[in-house]
């Protein structure tokens, strides 16, 4: 073991039992010592077998890995909630590219519009591209609300354990791609479509 690994567990170990830090045992190569706890937030078993920063994060702060991931994205949600594009309390990146294989949503049609609070409230666009990513929980869905929703038709549906998506249908142009969008001026001049 190297001596970082072996400082770091024994200042674990003082407080281990208190902590409730358990070490488990790997059956691979480890440097260094992984636990397993209670997660202090949904009771559920948090194993730290995860690469830094989640390592350290999880262990410091009891936590599982979901409920850890979460704290990171209310940090980041916090900063960038009103330039996001979250729809019915899913957060997506939409791309601006039209062309090649790897698009979004296999390069699938979807109209979007900004609402409030977003900086981009009131503006529309069609992207090609849309990356989905994660559904957020229902504590951060009431502290960040949507910041968009589907035009067209399009929709998030929920089949059993089977989530897809249903593109725009093409009655209406395409809107401007999101490459366009431009925070509006003041809050004073966006206005709903
Ligand atoms: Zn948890």
């Amino acid at each position: 073991m190297e001596t970082r690994t072996m400082s770091d567990a024994s200042k674990i170990d003082d407080g281990g039992a208190a902590s409730g830090l358990t070490p488990i045992e790997t059956t691979w190569k480890a440097d260094k010592t992984y636990y397993r706890y209670t997660c202090v937030k949904c009771g559920g078993e948090g194993r730290n077998t995860y690469c830094e920063p989640s390592y350290t994060q999880m262990m410091e702060r009891r936590l599982c890995w979901d409920c850890n991931y979460w704290v990171e994205e209310e940090k980041r949600y916090e900063k960038e909630h009103r330039t996001m594009t979250i729809i019915d309390g899913h957060v997506y990146g939409p791309g601006s590219r039209t062309s090649g294989s790897m698009r979004g949503m296999a390069g699938r049609r979807f109209d979007i519009e900004y609402i409030e609070p977003s900086v981009y409230a009131g503006q529309r666009v069609t992207t090609f591209d849309l990356w989905s990513g994660s559904t957020m929980p229902d504590h951060l869905r009431e502290r960040f609300p949507d910041t968009a929703r589907f035009l067209g038709g399009a929709e998030r549906a929920q089949v059993g354990e089977t989530t897809c998506w249903n593109p725009s249908d093409h009655k209406s142009k395409p809107y401007p791609l999101p490459n366009t969008l431009k925070p509006n001026a003041s809050k004073s001049e966006a206005h709903h479509g």
